[in-house]
């Protein structure tokens, strides 16, 4: 064992950095575009990666869009999702402001302690005979749990919807995470897992739900001579789709490195009196997303603000990954004027979360320097 490096980085430590392929296998694929001409509307580099997703995810109805935001919009649209939508508040900005902008209301659910993810028990007191939907969010990659969802989506006749950005490859058992619930999105962001620069895809149950969601994401456009419905622009172009292609062949690669990040952060940091581990989920496949670690609030000297400071000074930046709440939002206070917002899991949660660095470039001396530090400032 090497003597314990305490030295702060010479150059910044993020929380993430994205895949890159080899810039000339890149290049080719551009080449490839340069001569053809053609730089979307399903394209060639589109299909390709069309045909590619479908096997590794194991789908049959996927979209591909220009950003996960995108193909999360679509679903509300596709499914003409309306009045209230059940949601978790321990999420990314755009999952809640999805239902927002297609005109229905987000009413906050609170969350699991352990798993983090949108409580069933919670959602099931928050259903009225406004709610259309549940909109739950594979945290971290930690699957919901699909089963409680949709028993609920079953006995009120709600559509279940899933942000799977941070569960690119999930499986509970052998089953892909997207084949719960009626769709599922999946975000091509630099920084997940999977990525195309921006980017993203949506699959759904059922074929014609596809059609739809299609016929959206291109103006409502049915053929040359006919528009049947208003859409918008959500189309992945060739430039992101080659990327994608590219980037899918390192991704094996990517996952085994980000293990053995993984590895090192569990081993170097269990047994610390106040620091949670990721939870290890039953059952269940890693997506490989994130490593977030808790910290417990106990003294000015021991809080997860007073890392995530720290760490700073060492050069290393890590995040408050979901810190604040979607419902702490100035742009939230008011929407369930008649309901008080109800989260106070969630509320402790969020205050205790960190993301550390997490990715497969990261060298596994730099994991461990990272983990001596972490230990050394909680426990001085
Ligand atoms: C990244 C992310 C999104 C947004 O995806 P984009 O592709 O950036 O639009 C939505 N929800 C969650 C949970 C995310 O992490």
């Amino acid at each position: 064992m090497s003597r314990l490096n305490l030295s702060a980085f010479e150059k910044p430590i993020y929380v993430t950095r994205p895949m890159m392929p080899e810039l000339k296998d890149y290049n080719t694929r551009l080449e490839g575009i340069w001569n053809r001409g053609v730089f979307s509307n399903n394209g060639p580099e589109h299909n390709i990666l069309e045909n590619s997703l479908k096997e590794y995810l194991r789908v049959e109805n996927i979209s591909l869009f220009n950003n996960g935001m995108s193909a999360l919009i679509s679903a509300m649209f596709a499914f003409k999702i309306s009045g209230e939508v059940i949601v978790t508040p321990f999420t990314f900005s755009g999952t809640v402001h999805a239902i927002t902008l297609c005109g229905a209301t987000p009413v906050f659910a609170d969350i699991d302690p352990v798993s983090m993810n949108i409580d069933p028990t919670s959602v099931n007191d928050l259903v009225t005979d406004k709610t259309t939907a549940i909109l739950g969010v594979h945290v971290y990659g930690n699957a919901c749990d699909v089963y409680g969802l949709q028993r609920i989506a079953d006995r009120y006749g709600l559509r279940l919807i899933f942000d799977a950005a941070h569960a690119f490859g999930k499986k509970i058992g052998d089953k892909p995470i997207s084949s719960f619930g009626d769709a599922t999105m999946f975000s091509f962001h630099a920084t997940k897992l999977f990525h195309t620069g921006e980017g993203g895809a949506l699959v759904v149950k059922s074929p014609e739900i596809k059609q739809a969601v299609e016929l959206f994401k291109n103006f409502g456009i049915q053929n040359e001579d006919s528009v049947t419905a208003a859409g918008f622009n959500g189309k992945m172009s060739e430039i992101q789709a080659a990327l994608g292609n590219c980037n899918i062949l390192n991704l094996e690669s990517e996952k085994s490195l980000r293990t053995s990040i993984m590895n090192i952060y569990s081993e170097q940091l269990s047994g610390i009196d106040g620091l949670t581990l990721p939870p290890i989920m039953h059952k269940e496949i890693d997506s490989l997303q994130y490593y977030c670690i808790r910290i417990e609030n106990r003294s000015d000297n021991f809080s997860r603000d007073h890392l995530y400071n720290q760490l700073k000074k060492y050069n290393i930046f890590a995040r408050k990954y979901f810190y604040p709440l979607c419902s702490d939002y100035a742009c939230y206070q008011d929407l369930n004027g008649k309901r008080k917002i109800n989260v106070p899991i969630a509320e402790k949660v969020s205050k205790e979360v960190l993301c550390l660095p997490f990715y497969g470039s990261l060298s596994q001396n730099d994991a461990l320097q990272i983990s001596e530090i972490i230990k050394y400032i909680l426990t001085k």
